[in-house]
């Protein structure tokens, strides 16, 4: 027991000291010590939560090197940089490095804490004989979803690892992942020789994203405002390359902000341009589809935006948690369609039967989220399982509480009204029956004869719109790729009136209203604009991205304590010594000057 809290208090003290931060972040604490008592673990940490560092310290007490599995080098290249910058000492055995002999000396001598490799490598023969050569601390499984093929990314040569690990037996094991649900989890523990009772789940809530969802008008002036408001580096995900191409370009022109594209059908070279301008930014914006980010451990991404629905509440999830990672306030903005849900239950009709059901839940589940006249998150943390209180304070809804409407007489109208003029309409034809303006082709038609016409007053006619675009979100109304609009599964329940229909309040329309977001940064402060500047020479001198010297909320410590010394600067959070050593003296001298 004794040994236990020297364990603690000794991972604590390693954490100011490496890291520069004050306390563990949520579950870190209980990880590492399971780490340094030598036991295997699975960590289940949202994007964001800090699954870094509950190795890279251990690595740094432990006698011994930590082998880091990591699926792809971009990854690996960013946590190197990372590491180094805190001292830690870090390689990579990649294709893509020169250094590998360098690096293999320096294992066997023991001079490593980190070292980190692909799957692939690690499952050959010379690999394991290489780690017969020096003592092992750990092997840190990254992104271990990876080993289950219930997870979103299974990678056959994660399947290898097991081999390699019950080689060396007696090292612990640390698997760590962002979106594991249990039975992805059982088959993780199972996949690597972890213990049932090694499994440690941390909470999925993302407090500082703010989830706004609205919906989307034609054009960029949505995504303009975003990007006028919100300021620092921002994703827009579009569903397509040429989508991708197009709003690229718009808000090029439209915004004073720096823009790229990013997509796979860019030649390689430009992709890995625009990514490596993005991740040393302090103000870009990419546009890009949704593979975009997957690589990138940037912490200061201040805005996810969706132009389009995401495929699930999984994939919304994990794309919104790519940002504000360094936990300062960040906003995750989706703009929806009636026409994207349209699109996606198409999609699905058209797939293997057997999967359809599945699918068709997805849509049904995101279809909620966008509805829902309450709390998202409390919606998206319920669909992960969590039972969250009904009101978050930091989501559209919650700020600003829609009005509910019951729109199940209006609703029984709109279906009837599409049934009688034979199903193949589109909405703006239908609205026209309903509200009794006989154009041209009503009249054609004899749809004035009908007894739905007219049946809609002024005052419904306003909320048409947005029911039909909840009905076709939860797949009451289903268009056809002319926009032709048939009833769809519940629609005979509701027209029995069996079930009933609530709506959202439509917004008022837009009276120059306009919140401005709230970045925490003292914008305008000189001395905090001061050691921005230094922070940007630092980053371009070590060729590192600006956030790799310091976070944001470090500089704006620094700014409201003016630290005179090197012991009050290191007394700041972010602060460890390595980086007290090569940055405190530079960044005293602007604060005096200040
Ligand atoms: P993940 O891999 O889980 O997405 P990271 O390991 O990239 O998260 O950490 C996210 C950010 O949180 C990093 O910038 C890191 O410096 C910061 N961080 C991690 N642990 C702590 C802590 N205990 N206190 C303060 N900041 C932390
Ligand atoms: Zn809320």
């Amino acid at each position: 027991m004794e040994r236990q809290v020297d364990k603690v208090s000794e991972a604590e003290r390693a954490l100011r000291r490496v890291f520069g931060f004050e306390h563990f972040r949520g579950v870190q604490g209980q990880v590492v010590e399971r780490v340094l008592s030598g036991l295997s673990t699975l960590a289940v940490m949202p994007t964001g939560a800090g699954k870094s560092l509950t190795y890279q310290l251990p690595a740094t007490m432990l006698e011994g090197t930590c082998i880091v599995i990591s699926p792809l080098i971009a990854l690996m290249h960013d946590q190197l940089r990372s590491a180094r910058a805190n001292g830690i000492r870090a390689a990579t055995l990649t294709s893509a490095d020169d250094d590998r002999m360098a690096t293999i000396a320096a294992f066997r001598t023991g001079e490593l804490d980190l070292l980190y490799v692909a799957p692939e490598r690690a499952s050959q023969e010379h690999f394991r004989e290489l780690l017969g050569q020096a003592p092992l601390a750990l092997f840190a499984i990254d992104e271990a979803h990876c080993v289950s093929e219930w997870g979103h990314d299974f990678r056959p040569d994660y399947r290898q690892l097991r081999p390699l690990m019950d080689a060396f037996g007696q090292v612990p094991r640390l698997a760590l992942t962002a979106t594991a649900d249990a039975r992805t989890r059982d088959d993780i523990i199972a996949q690597l020789g972890i213990p049932q009772e090694g499994v440690i789940v941390s909470g999925f809530d993302r407090p500082n994203i703010r989830y706004v969802i609205r919906h989307r008008e034609s054009g960029t002036r949505q995504l303009v405002q975003l990007l006028k408001e919100q300021p620092g580096p921002g994703i827009v995900y579009a569903p397509t390359r040429r989508k991708v191409e197009q709003l690229a370009e718009g808000l090029a022109q439209a915004s004073t902000r720096p823009v790229l594209p990013y997509h796979a059908g860019l030649p390689p070279e430009e992709r890995a341009a625009n990514q490596a301008a993005f991740v040393a930014s302090e103000d870009m914006v990419v546009v890009a589809t949704i593979a975009f980010g997957m690589g990138i451990d940037k912490p200061d991404v201040r805005f996810v935006a969706h132009a389009g629905i995401p495929k699930s509440i999984e994939a919304y999830y994990q794309e919104t948690g790519r940002a504000g990672r360094d936990g300062d306030p960040a906003i995750a903005v989706m703009l929806w369609a009636a026409g994207d849900f349209a699109q996606a239950r198409q999609r699905v009709g058209e797939i293997d039967e057997s999967r359809q059901a599945g699918e068709r839940a997805r849509l049904d589940a995101l279809a909620m989220l966008v509805e829902t006249p309450g709390c998202r998150r409390a919606v998206l943390l319920r669909h992960f399982g969590e039972d969250p209180p009904e009101a978050c304070g930091n989501c559209d809804n919650c700020l600003e509480a829609p009005g509910v409407i019951d729109a199940t007489e209006l609703a029984r109208k709109l279906l009837s009204a599409v049934y009688r003029t034979g199903q193949s309409f589109g909405f703006g034809h239908v609205q026209k029956v309903l509200t009794g303006a006989a154009d041209e082709r009503v009249l054609q038609r004899g749809h004035d004869k009908l007894s739905v016409f007219g049946i809609v007053d002024a005052a419904e006619a306003r909320l048409l719109q947005p029911l039909s675009r909840a009905l076709q979100a939860r797949g009451s109304l289903v268009a056809n790729e002319h926009g032709g609009l048939k009833l769809g599964r519940d629609a005979r329940a509701i027209l029995k009136g069996e079930t009933t229909v609530e709506i959202v309040q439509p917004p008022a329309p837009a009276k120059g209203r306009r919140r401005r977001s709230d970045t925490p940064n003292p914008v305008g402060d000189p001395l905090f604009e001061a050691l921005r500047a230094l922070r940007r020479d630092l980053a371009a001198e070590a060729q590192v991205p600006p956030y790799v010297i310091f976070h944001d909320a470090v500089l704006r410590e620094m700014a409201a304590v003016r630290p005179a010394s090197l012991a009050e600067l290191g007394a700041i959070s972010g602060v460890g010594a390595r980086k007290l050593d090569a940055y405190g003296e530079a960044f005293l001298a602007v604060i005096r000057q200040h």
